[in-house]
């Protein structure tokens, strides 16, 4: 199974150089490659004996006129050539048509390469270029097949990996784990652990809050002034800023739910949860805030493909299911309790309850008898 993980890096003033040099070789190749092929078929038309121009990068880099080719990493280029022969053979096939010239201004900033790469934690290094600082670590194990450098529009660089994690399956184990999705924290697990979605999106919600505020007021100015939004500096900029700080909360809380999964994942065989209707409980205003920030049907769709990856088992439970009312202790259902009742006491055998730790034990509980 092929995995792909693009992650911000941050190169250096003469990473950066490095990176620009490379796309710019890259586009050149792709465009000379490419005039050659059209350059052969018009000639071969005209005469059969023409001789076909063979022109390669390694004959092109020891000429006077293009050394500079030189001065950047041979395999995206080798792998230009691939691709072209590629996109020729697809033609017909695809609905990308023939090979088109690629510009500098519109055509797409990136390049791919397989050699020599290696990934230590937050750095990854490339021939010729060095190690490159990256926003995260690497998601995936398994076998590093290729990365492509790019740039996005917004001048910022990516690097996407491509990992083939075909020896993902971990070894059975024996734990199992039921989860309930919190309001006072992300989940709970019947271990008795709580785990905080660290206020990802409250930390950053005050600033949000102000800088759209602000923006609003800049939007108010213009349209008074009658001046069109896109020659307002001053509004562009603070578009911009608000632009990266929804960037930043989607950010935070995509790491924090791939950390999460990856090592419920990883440390649990059977993991049972309770089938939301997310959509449902959003409509309820008081609750739509906590679980549109903590992102729960995102979290339990990382938790089914990397259970199908590492061979574990996701068991979800039905929503009907009285999991709050239940004594987890002596199987007792208490009737139904408030929202505000964080506590309660069973009736019956008297044992106290903290209510998410009580009914996550009765998740994983509920789960694990569907399988017996
Ligand atoms: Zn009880």
């Amino acid at each position: 199974m092929k995995k792909a993980h693009r992650i911000r890096i941050y190169p250096n003033v003469r990473q950066q150089i490095q990176f620009q040099k490379t796309f710019g070789c890259v586009r050149f190749y792709w465009n000379f490659l490419l005039d050659q092929r059209i350059t052969n078929y018009k000639m071969k038309k005209e005469n059969a004996d023409y001789q076909e121009d063979k022109t390669t990068y390694a004959s092109l880099k020891k000429t006077d006129e293009y050394s500079w080719l030189k001065e950047v990493e041979a395999q995206p280029l080798s792998q230009v050539a691939m691709d072209l022969n590629k996109a020729y053979k697809n033609t017909f096939k695809s609905s990308f048509g023939f090979p088109k010239f690629k510009s500098k201004k519109y055509s797409k900033k990136s390049y791919r390469t397989a050699m020599g790469m290696k990934v230590n934690n937050n750095y990854f290094y490339v021939s010729k270029v060095g190690w490159v600082k990256m926003a995260e670590t690497l998601r995936f194990n398994g076998k590093l097949m290729n990365v492509t450098i790019s740039q996005a529009k917004s001048g910022k660089y990516f690097a996407t990996f491509l990992v083939d994690t075909e020896n993902f399956q971990k070894k059975p184990i024996d734990n199992t784990i039921g989860l309930d999705l919190g309001l006072t924290h992300f989940c709970i697990a019947s271990t008795g652990e709580k785990i905080d979605n660290k206020k990802f999106y409250r930390s950053l919600e005050k600033r949000l809050i102000i800088e759209q505020r602000k923006l609003s007021k800049r939007l108010e100015v213009a349209k008074k002034h009658n001046r069109k939004l896109d020659e307002c500096k001053n509004y562009q900029k603070q578009k911009l800023k608000v632009a990266r700080i929804h960037e930043k909360i989607s950010n935070q809380r995509n790491n924090f739910l791939h950390q999460l999964s990856s090592k419920l994942t990883d440390e649990n065989q059977i993991i049972c949860i309770e089938d939301l209707n997310v959509k449902g409980m959003v409509k309820n205003h008081k609750l739509a805030k906590s679980i549109s920030d903590v992102s729960w049907s995102e979290f339990v769709r990382q938790l089914t493909y990397k259970c199908e990856w590492k061979g574990r088992t996701l068991i979800k439970v039905d929503r009907f299911f009285p999991s709050s009312q239940i004594c987890s202790s002596c199987g007792h259902n208490d009737g139904k309790k408030e929202l505000d009742v964080r506590e309660w006491v069973c009736s019956q055998c008297g044992r106290v309850h903290d209510r998410d730790i009580n009914a996550s034990i009765n998740i994983k509980t509920e789960g694990l008898s569907g399988i017996a």
